[in-house]
């Protein structure tokens, strides 16, 4: 069984590919809590608040996964994503998302969708925490992927030993089609200091590109924090990436 939190097609919203077509597939589950984020969430379950990342319906089973399909073969998931494409002029991006997708990555369900995508000629991304070791050699069908990094910082609120992996990241690097990183950061963590360090510390010795997204759940945060993520990017030599999907529909879900 493997469970998928939603699927739709839009635009991609931040990182290196912003504004390509994409198929975006979450699935659900993660590793982390990321409670540092701060987005809070009515449960449907009992109707407590519930505090985490803005993907924390794709996180929380308890409390969201009523809501989460549930799949047992890959071909039909399969065939429910090639429903959505019909009639595009071309193949959009497969994103694969979640959550953290690649505590699926031995899932055979998860692989043989990866599979049955690749065939079918999607250029596939994995947005991954980069957390969680791969093995490629075993699975090699992710040395087709591309990976986005998205290594979480201190303002996530999880401890270093949990959101940092440089094995999984080292690994990630060597094998990948493509990876780059990406971090959502505030202007607090600019001024202080810590996003230049905690950065620099992730990507030592991988020679990838870096992609610098603002915090924010909503249009006033992001253009908030934006403008010392952009002169931060300039000084630093990273990229600045916005997130036009939050800057358009705020945390509106499957858009
Ligand atoms: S790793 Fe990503 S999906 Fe998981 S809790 Fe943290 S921000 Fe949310």
């Amino acid at each position: 069984m493997i469970s998928v939190v939603e699927s739709f097609l839009s635009i991609q919203g931040e990182g290196r590919y912003v504004g390509t077509p994409s198929l975006f597939v979450r699935f659900g589950g993660c590793n982390l809590s990321c409670k540092g984020f701060g987005c809070e969430f009515i449960s449907p379950l009992d109707n407590s608040t519930l505090v985490g990342c803005d993907s924390l319906y794709a996180v929380d089973k308890k409390h969201f996964g009523s809501s989460w399909e549930e799949y047992d073969d890959a071909q039909k998931l399969f065939e429910h994503i090639s429903f959505l494409v019909y009639g595009t002029a071309s193949l959009p991006h497969l994103v694969i998302t979640g959550g953290e997708p690649l505590i699926h990555h031995k899932n055979p369900i998860f692989y043989d969708f990866l599979k049955l995508s690749l065939d079918k000629g999607f250029k596939v991304f994995m947005e991954t925490n980069a957390s969680i070791d791969v093995d490629f050699e075993k699975f090699p069908l992710y040395k087709e992927v591309g990976f986005a990094m998205s290594v979480k910082l201190s303002n996530s609120g999880e401890s270093y030993e949990k959101r940092v992996n440089k094995t999984a990241i080292t690994n990630i690097a060597a094998h990948a089609r493509e990876a780059f990183f990406k971090f959502v950061l505030d202007a607090e963590m600019i001024k202080s200091g810590e996003a230049k360090s905690q950065i620099d510390d992730i990507i030592k010795n991988t020679h990838l590109s870096v992609f610098c997204m603002p915090l924010g759940k909503n249009s006033e945060e992001i253009e908030k924090n934006c403008y010392d993520i952009i002169s931060f990017c300039i000084k630093s030599g990273y990229n600045y990436a916005d997130r036009i999907h939050i800057r358009l529909w705020g945390e509106k879900r499957g858009v």
